[in-house]
Formats: C-alpha cells, sequence, structure tokens
C-alpha cells in the first residue's frame, strides 16, 4: 500500500517538476578532488600521519580557491591534539578462569582487547551477562536490575531492543552512553558480542584494524570512558566459550534478540583475566575550516556548518597485497562533495543569507573525535551555529533517485529537505535500517550532542531492491578495506546530483526567516536544554 502510493506520488513530482539534471562537469570536478584525496601518495589519510596533513593542506587551498574566509583563528587549519594508544599483542594475554584452571582466548581470533579505552594494565574480574546492557528509565528498560555489577567486567550482546525508535538504539547503543550505565552500576570493564546479523564487517576482517592504534582527544573533558579498565570485542562465532556451564548458548540468546524479546541476566561461570601492554604516544592532525560569508547584515553572524571527515584509516592489514586504505567513497567523496558546493556557491549567483562554515573534520574513524573537538571549540560562538549537514560516505553507487535522511524526523529540517527533494525531482525516506546506529556513528552527533540540529544524507535506495544487493554488496567488500579505491564502479551522475543537493538545502536553511530547531517529541532536543548541553552530561 505504502509502496505503491510512494510510487503514484513519485509520478506525479516527475510530471511537475523536471528534475534537474546531473552537471558533467560538477561530476568531473568531484571526482578530481576524490582523486587528490584518495590516491595512494595521500596514504590512507589515517589521523595524525603525514598524509591527511598533506589532504589538509589540500582541502585548505581548495578552500582558499573559492574564496572562503580562514575560519580558525585566521587559518584554514585548526590543530588537533590526540593521545594514541597501540596494544603489543606479545605482552597482553586474555583468559577465561574457572574452577582455577585458565584457558586462552586467543587475540585475534576468540577476541580482541580494545585500546578505544585507555586500559589498566592487569585485570581479574567476574563476568556478568546483562543480556542488550540498556538502563532507560523513561522506557521502563531496565537489563541491570538486580544484578550486582560493583567490580564487574558487563557482556552484552550489541543489540537494542527493536521496540525503542531507531534514533534512541542509535543513542543509548554507544559505547559512550552504555559505559555511562555500567559505570553508575560500578562496572570496571564492558566485552560486546557483536550480533552476526548486524555486523558491517566479517570478523575475519574487522580483526585486522585490533593493531592500529587508537586514539583519543588529548582534551580528557571530552572523554566518555572514563574509568573503564577494559574494553573486549568478542568474536561472536567463539562466543560460547563465555557461556559454557551457564545453561544458555549463544545461539538460544541470539534467536531471542532476533525475535525482539527481553533477554535473561545471570553471572557467568568463568572469571576474566587480562593483561595488556600499551605503547602511548601524542600526535597532532588537523581540521579544516573556511567561511562563506552570508549577505543579511542581521542573519550572517549564524552559520549553517557542512561538515564530511577527512580522515581514513591509513595503512593497515594487507587484504589481496594491498595495504593503503584509501577511503576514496570513506570520505574523501564526502569531502569532496563539500569543496565543490563552496565552488559552486563562490562561481555562482546565488548568495545565502546565513554564513556557510565548511569544515572537513580529522578524527572521525576514531570515534568521531575532530568533529567533537571542533564542536567543544569552535572558532564562532557556538550559540550562533544554527545547523549541521554532514556527509559521510553517501555512497553514489547508482542513480540518485531517493535521499536516505538520518534524523528526518527529529528537527525542522526535516521540512528543509523534504522540501529541497521536491525542488530538485527527489524523494526521502528515513534510514531503513536504524540497527545500524548511523545517526550517532558520524560527526552529525558531535554537534547533535552539544543541542545542534542536524541531518546527514546519502543515496538511498528501497529494501530489496538491486540497488540495496548493491550497497550490500560494497559494505561487505570494500567497507573499511584497501578496496575502496579509486578503482571502483562510481556513478558520477549520482555525485552531482548530490552535490547540488548540499548545495540547495544549505542556501535554504541559511535563508531561513527562523533558525531550525528540534521537533517538540524528539528524543535529542534533551541537548538543547542548557542543563545538558555537551557531551558527558
Ligand atoms: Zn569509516
Amino acid at each position: 500500500m505504502r509502496r505503491l502510493l510512494t510510487i503514484t506520488l513519485a509520478a506525479l513530482m516527475v510530471a511537475t517538476v523536471a528534475p534537474r539534471a546531473a552537471d558533467p562537469d560538477t561530476a568531473a570536478r568531484w571526482w578530481s578532488h576524490v582523486e587528490a584525496l584518495a590516491n595512494d601518495g595521500m596514504e590512507g589519510r589515517n589521523t595524525g600521519s603525514a598524509g591527511h596533513k598533506r589532504a589538509a593542506e589540500y582541502v585548505a587551498a581548495q578552500f582558499q580557491k573559492s574564496r572562503l574566509e580562514p575560519g580558525a583563528a585566521g587559518a584554514f587549519i585548526q590543530p588537533v591534539r590526540f593521545n594514541t594508544r597501540h596494544i603489543d599483542e606479545s605482552r597482553s594475554r586474555l583468559a577465561l578462569v574457572s574452577n582455577g584452571s585458565e584457558e586462552t582466548l586467543t587475540l585475534g581470533e576468540d577476541a580482541n582487547i580494545s585500546m578505544r579505552v585507555d586500559p589498566a594494565a592487569t585485570i581479574d574480574a567476574p563476568l556478568v551477562f546483562i543480556g542488550y546492557g540498556l538502563r532507560i528509565p523513561e522506557r521502563q528498560i531496565d537489563d541491570l536490575a538486580g544484578l550486582d555489577l560493583r567490580g564487574a567486567v558487563v557482556v552484552h550482546i550489541s543489540a537494542t531492543p527493536r521496540s525503542l525508535p531507531g534514533p534512541l538504539q542509535a543513542h543509548f547503543g554507544s559505547a559512550g552512553e552504555r559505559w555511562k550505565m555500567y559505570n553508575a552500576a560500578g562496572a570496571i570493564g564492558v566485552i560486546s558480542i557483536a550480533n552476526p546479523r548486524s555486523m558491517d564487517i566479517p570478523w575475519a576482517r574487522s580483526t585486522l584494524a585490533r593493531l592500529q592504534p587508537a586514539m583519543s582527544l588529548a582534551d580528557t573533558s571530552l572523554g566518555e570512558t572514563a574509568g573503564q579498565q577494559l574494553s573486549v570485542t568478542m568474536n561472536p562465532a567463539h562466543a560460547d566459550r563465555l557461556f559454557a556451564g551457564s545453561g544458555h548458548t549463544f545461539a538460544e540468546l541470539l534467536a531471542l534478540a532476533d525475535g525482539g524479546t527481553t533477554l535473561p541476566a545471570f553471572a557467568l561461570k568463568p572469571r576474566i583475566r587480562a593483561r595488556v601492554a600499551v605503547e602511548r604516544a601524542a600526535v597532532e592532525s588537523q581540521n579544516v575550516v573556511g567561511i562563506l560569508r552570508g549577505t543579511d547584515p542581521q542573519l550572517r553572524g549564524e552559520f549553517v556548518v557542512l561538515s564530511a571527515h577527512l580522515d581514513h584509516l591509513g595503512i593497515g592489514g594487507a587484504i589481496n597485497g594491498d595495504s593503503i586504505y584509501n577511503g576514496a567513497m570513506d570520505n574523501a567523496s564526502g569531502v569532496a562533495a563539500i569543496l565543490e558546493v563552496a565552488a559552486s556557491l563562490h562561481a555562482g549567483t546565488v548568495k545565502p543569507k546565513r554564513s556557510i562554515l565548511f569544515v572537513a573534520v580529522t578524527g572521525e574513524e576514531k570515534g568521531e573525535l575532530g568533529s567533537l573537538y571542533f564542536a567543544a571549540h569552535p572558532p564562532v560562538p557556538r550559540e550562533r551555529i544554527a545547523a549541521n549537514l554532514n556527509t559521510d560516505m553517501f555512497l553514489p553507487l547508482f542513480p540518485l533517485k531517493t535521499l536516505m535522511v538520518l534524523g528526518l524526523d527529529e528537527s525542522d529540517l526535516g521540512q528543509d529537505i523534504r522540501a529541497t527533494a521536491r525542488e530538485l525531482g527527489l524523494q526521502v525516506q528515513a534510514d531503513p535500517e536504524p540497527q545500524r546506529n548511523r545517526f550517532v556513528r558520524s560527526d552529525q552527533y558531535s554537534f547533535i550532542k552539544f543541542g545542534i540540529p542536524a541531518l546527514a544524507m546519502k543515496v538511498g535506495y528501497e529494501p530489496n531492491s538491486p540497488e540495496a544487493a548493491i550497497a550490500a554488496k560494497w559494505t561487505a567488500e570494500r567497507y573499511h578495506a584497501p578496496s575502496d579505491d579509486l578503482n571502483q564502479p562510481i556513478d558520477r551522475s549520482a555525485a552531482a546530483k548530490y552535490v547540488d543537493v548540499v548545495k540547495t538545502l544549505a542556501v535554504r536553511i541559511a535563508n531561513r526567516a527562523e533558525r531550525p530547531k528540534w521537533n517538540e517529541g524528539s528524543f535529542f532536543a534533551r541537548f538543547a536544554r542548557s542543563e545538558t548541553r555537551g557531551p558527558g552530561k
């Protein structure tokens, strides 16, 4: 029924609004930026690397060419300092202990020790399975009820009940929010088991990333895992080792989760014993910031932020003989899009009333850290930032007919994107797979935490369509792999159309009479209230 209605509406739209044709010059320039940022010479743009710095200088030069004003204290580059942690696995160990006997968990195969938190050198603690591991009083969810978690390492399945609306799944399922709940209950560490159904990349590939250094902001006041002594990700195929002797199997628990039922919580038989050797260092990386000054004397003091992350994974474990993680789609494509929006606004006659802040951020792959730093230390007064539009891996793999919008129903920016789509002959859809937590998995979330209304967009597709299959294949084969490089089939006209969307939408928001605001019932409206503004609150 709904599907049919959509088709009819689309037919009407096509009849009344001729879709704007994609501009081949825009497509060619967009691709030239992708080539400049994702060629092997940029070495995968790892946060803090020389390759990332060269990429940042390229972006700054393009901002200059488009006559943007330097946006960070008179310069285009905003330096961001990080602490890095690198595991020395040869001197690290993870084991399960039952009845006095130790059973090793092989690092890389059974489980990985995450460097996202700064781990304690040694741990010996009881394990408690906590199901989904959520405590959300306002939704009457309490998986921790009646459990003694003091001094324990909690074990949870990385999933959230489907009864939770998408944005809440995304918010409460995040590592930072989870740690707040577990920390308050007295736990000292976390083991998460991915649901194999919603794993973006297979274990065999994701495990290669464990030897990469992890980072946190040197500004520790912005940290979300203070006090966490251990973070382990368990290979779901080997998760039964945790449940031995508990009377439960992982398959049975997973079936309950997939069925949307509540999960039992119980103490596990073994204890966890860990010894972790970490090499620590410090690096500096770059956000790049440019301002297009608005034309309206009143409104030009307010800012619409167009953001895209510049960093990717650098050089890592080789796959098919290739060790450079170029990140062409993730996210040279997004940075290229905002560069092209800046160039096109400079060249064109449409001039926005509010100012537009173009920001290429670092540290996204390390946990959205560059954007968090930017939102915490903005070079313009934060209360003057009216909105954020973020582009991360918008995936122009097939023609752009539908825009997938994250945060569509959370603020009145939803009306702007709907109007923009109508104007350009496109349809809009909310995130069809909220369980992938996409709304909190990129840089828009750093702005949302400070109360700023935000949207993120991608090229959308209908479920079970040929396009859905192309997107799924891309994720399985190229996402966070060296093959996300310049040698892949891309639909450049979809990219050009996307650039048009971002530009049209940004101008529309910049020209609004009233500032954007969160919808009355939106969960995220709470961050705009001053008492909860900012992360860690
Ligand atoms: Zn990524």
